[in-house]
């Protein structure tokens, strides 16, 4: 055991997924050309004024409802100074003492796989930057102001999180919510969805926390994963080897997996926080709220109870299943279509499903097999016209457009050979054929039955009931 407790608060950063932006009419969408989308607010020009587009109020709002937080009547922006390129105004409009959401709650397993609560801060409002563009001009940096005023949720955890492991759990929650709530993409590649890690150690047993380092700008589970568990192996060497953790900000290179000195703490801005003048306070009717919790969707966590309650499923698949909204809507059609067992559309769906669609980076809205056709797959195992096996050649079939189910078990014969007679006939065939096997069969050797039952099953190509068939050599031996 080590003797080393590890300490960890995420800071996650949500873009939301509103049209304009939060203080200007701006267009939000992804990938336009450079400062196409920028306009005069966005630029920081003197004069113009910000305007809170109401969105954004709701989006925090359900999000405060779906974690159980308060959302607060009064939330003030503020001015958060500091001066970089891409930051025209010279500062960050965010929110600093009264934010919009304050407390909160969600449930994680931890590494031990029990259920853990992790304690949410607070939630706060603020604008995006713009984009510094350091790889197009040789010599020069450029400036893309077209994220300049993206609304931004910033999510703060309580230091509750004890290991990698568990950071990454919460973070894919959060994650999970915000989706099925529609009010962010998600989209990790372009930035919609990215974190600060705080990470310290102290010694099992110790109350106050250690030191912390912060690993900014994290876009990926796998490098949050990664740059955490480096920054836990360089504090315990750093105190190991009888130095102190310097409270610093720190960069992840996924290159090098490491992380690297930004600014210490003696280099920190100093923000001068003060209320922004040009915004008035946000101020939020309790009929407001009411009207946004009636308007939240299942939550994730609550799906998952209920999918274990209404189809039998095992937690950890409905888990699996109710991860995004769009997968578990599949699920729920397949299951409520197919005739069959619930659970086996649960394995399909979690197993061959999810590997085709990973193998093809497909999401599962735009699965080449439809949930009608799964279950028209499915119903074919149940009613016994193929067995497990030959259903995963017709899925392969289906998954490559030869057609339904139905159609490809017709063209290719693949249904099972039902007719007693004619097995009857292939059994005895292959029994004459292997009368050593036979032999040790009768004098006790009943792990022989898989030899035979395979031999029948390799002269059917597989389209033999294996019930059927395990039945009849066990008559015909005995
Ligand atoms: P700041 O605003 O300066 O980044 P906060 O006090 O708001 O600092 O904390 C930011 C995040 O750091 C929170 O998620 C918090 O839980 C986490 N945190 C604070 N102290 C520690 C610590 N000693 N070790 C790990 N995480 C910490
Ligand atoms: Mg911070």
């Amino acid at each position: 055991m080590s003797r080393w407790e590890v300490v960890i608060g995420l800071e996650i950063h949500t873009q939301l997924a509103t049209n304009s932006k939060i203080f200007s009419g701006s267009s939000t969408a992804y990938g336009a050309e450079p400062n196409a989308q920028a306009s005069l607010v966005d630029l920081g020009y003197p004069g113009v004024l910000p305007v809170l587009n109401v969105e954004v109020v709701r989006m925090a709002a359900m999000f405060g409802l779906a974690v159980n937080a308060t959302v607060a009547k009064r939330s003030i922006f503020a001015r958060k100074n500091y001066f970089y390129p891409d930051l025209p105004k010279g500062y960050q409009i965010s929110q600093y003492e009264l934010p919009i959401v304050v407390g909160g709650e969600l449930f994680i397993r931890d590494d031990a796989g029990d259920e853990k609560r992790i304690r949410i801060t607070r939630a706060h409002l603020e604008e995006d930057a713009g984009k510094s563009v350091h790889d197009e001009f040789e010599g020069s940096t450029g400036v893309d102001l077209n994220r300049a005023g993206t609304p931004l949720l910033e999510i703060v955890s309580e230091p509750d999180l004890r290991s990698a492991k568990e950071a990454v759990a919460y973070m894919r929650k959060i994650h999970s919510i915000v989706r099925y709530l529609e009010i962010s993409d998600g989209n990790m590649q372009e930035g919609s969805f990215r974190c600060d890690a705080n990470v310290s150690v102290r010694q099992v047993g110790q109350v106050e926390l250690g030191t912390r380092a912060e690993v900014k700008n994290l876009n990926s589970f796998r490098f949050v994963e990664k740059a955490i568990n480096f920054e836990i192996a360089r504090q315990i060497d750093v105190i190991e080897d009888g130095g102190v953790v310097v409270q610093e900000t720190r960069l992840y290179d996924s290159d090098k997996d490491e992380t690297r000195s930004m600014r210490s703490k003696e280099e920190a801005n100093d923000y001068r926080y003060f209320p922004d003048p040009d915004l008035l306070p946000v101020e939020i009717e309790d009929s407001f709220v009411e009207e946004v919790r009636r308007s939240l969707p299942e939550l994730p966590h609550v799906k998952c109870a209920r999918f274990i309650a209404e189809y039998a499923l095992k937690e950890a698949d409905a888990e699996i299943l109710t991860v995004s909204r769009a997968l578990a809507d599949f699920y729920e059609e397949v299951a409520k279509t197919t005739a069959g067992d619930s659970r086996i559309a649960a394995n399909w769906i979690i197993g061959d499903l999810s590997a085709l669609l990973n193998r093809d980076n497909i999401d599962i809205q735009d699965s080449p097999i439809t949930p009608i056709a799964l279950a028209g797959l499915l119903d074919r195992i149940t009613d016994d016209t193929i067995s497990g096996k030959i259903a995963k050649e017709v899925f392969d079939g289906m998954s490559t457009g030869e057609g339904s189910a139905d159609e490809i078990i017709a063209a290719k014969g693949l249904q099972q050979i039902t007719d007693v007679s004619a097995l009857d006939a292939i059994v005895a065939a292959i029994i004459d054929a292997n009368p050593a096997q036979v032999a040790d069969y009768r004098a006790g050797k009943e792990k022989l039955l898989g030899f035979f039952v395979g031999q029948v099953m390799k002269e059917t190509g597989g389209k033999a009931n294996p019930g059927q068939v395990n039945q009849l050599i066990k008559q015909k031996l005995s």
